[in-house]
């Protein structure tokens, strides 16, 4: 069994609701054991058009190989109505393999660590929140690299039930932790 880590983001369509069902679709995998999800984060594109993304990643640990995992992953895209038209297109799912174990994989189409992850903060940002003393291969601690990333825009999506629990608790709407700001449609208002 090897513990490894997924990217996920979509910006097409209802893109924080194919997060939510992209997670359940790996639950359901016999293979696998989800371990932990990260909040949902609004971001900015990067090297890309189109709409703000939705990002989350997922801890999970698994029997499948990496190439395996990598197979899976692109069903599961494909299964969203994922296409490809040009590169960085707007997407209605992406999964990426961004760690698995502490393996390194440098192949024509599966390289991992993920090649970008390092530069990327809706990669690292939502990592971090699961394991905040992840080591990436090569790299160091994933949180030792967010202060370089600090000009990219990524904003936690705070759930509507935990604002309905803190307006009960508190009468404040606005109460609770949420670093990064929390917004979008499930901010609390
Ligand atoms: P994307 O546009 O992000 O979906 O890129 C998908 C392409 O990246 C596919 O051709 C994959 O084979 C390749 N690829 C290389 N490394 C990885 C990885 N770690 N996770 C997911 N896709 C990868």
């Amino acid at each position: 069994m090897t513990v490894a880590y997924l990217g996920l983001g979509a910006n097409l369509g209802d893109a924080h609701q194919a997060l939510k069902d992209a997670v359940v679709c790996l639950a359901q995998q016999h293979a696998i054991t989800v371990l932990a999800k990260s909040s949902v984060y609004r971001t900015a594109p990067v090297d890309a058009g189109g709409d703000d993304y939705y990002n989350c990643a997922v801890k999970l640990d698994t029997s499948l190989s990496a190439r395996q995992l990598l197979a899976l992953c692109q069903r599961i895209e494909h299964h969203f109505g994922r296409e490809r038209p040009y590169r960085n297109a707007p997407r209605t799912l992406d999964v990426d393999i961004l760690l698995y174990g502490d393996h390194e994989v440098d192949e024509p189409d599966l390289i991992v660590p993920h090649p970008r992850m390092t530069g990327r903060a809706f990669a690292l940002v939502p990592l971090v929140e699961i394991d905040a003393d992840l080591a990436i291969p090569r790299h160091g601690l994933a949180s030792a690299l967010l202060p370089a990333l600090a000009d990219q825009r990524i904003e936690k999506v705070k759930p509507l039930c935990q604002c309905l629990g803190s307006a009960a608790a508190s009468g404040d709407a606005t109460s609770g932790t949420a670093v990064p700001r929390a917004v979008g449609p499930g901010a609390c208002r």
